[in-house]
């Protein structure tokens, strides 16, 4: 197992949920730990391969082992949509609330609310070689939103496995307990205790 993972994102919030998965024999390094403060590329169209995008990027030009997860939110009546352009869905400002507000205006009177999280995380080992890992959670998305905690669509999406709260009304560690995020991860980590 490498003693040393650099997490390729900017994202704070993605930073907060994965630490906690790790065991206390990897060094988790944000990308500010190890010296860049660029925007990483993401110009691919499909979950995977922004993961393996962002991945493969920060190893080539910051020499470090290091994963990236890119996550969608595929909602079934818009035939998937957003799913990898999550991010940009209202527009290239990447604004969570507007994000929310948009998604709540197209499924406004909907029957099926069902929609589902996925996301990717690519491995970049030090070795060269790239490893992709996925996991997924089914829910609905809300009406209105609701709870303080998480971040981006949380506070409309209820996972099937819970108690109807939506992720942002759970604390880390409950939204941990099923994540999409969580479940990639927890390949991850299988992969790597294999090493
Ligand atoms: P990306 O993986 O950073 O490209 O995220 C795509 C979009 O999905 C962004 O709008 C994020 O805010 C949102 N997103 C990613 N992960 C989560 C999550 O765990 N909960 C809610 N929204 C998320």
């Amino acid at each position: 197992m490498p003693t040393q993972l650099c997490f390729a994102s900017n994202n704070a919030h993605k930073l907060d949920e994965i630490r906690p998965l790790l065991p206390a024999s990897i060094e988790l390094l944000s990308l500010a730990d190890i010296g860049c403060h660029e925007e990483l590329p993401e110009t691919q169209d499909t979950l995977e391969g922004n993961a393996r995008q962002k991945a493969e990027y920060v190893r080539q030009h910051y020499g470090v082992a290091c994963f990236a997860d890119d996550t969608g939110l595929e909602v079934t009546a818009l035939n998937g949509e957003p799913g990898v352009y999550s991010a940009r869905y209202a527009g290239p400002q990447r604004r969570a609330e507007d994000n929310v507000a948009k998604l709540l205006h197209e499924l406004r009177g909907a029957a099926d609310r069902s929609a589902r999280f996925r996301t990717v995380v690519a491995l970049a080992g030090a070795d060269g070689s790239v490893h992709e890992f996925a996991g997924e959670v089914a829910g609905r998305i809300t009406e209105t939103a609701s709870g303080t905690g998480g971040f981006g669509y949380d506070p409309i999406f209820v996972p099937l496995e819970g108690d109807g709260r939506t992720f942002a009304g759970m604390s880390g560690t409950e939204k941990n307990r099923i994540s999409h995020r969580a479940r990639a991860v927890a390949g991850l980590l299988a992969f790597l205790n294999k090493e």
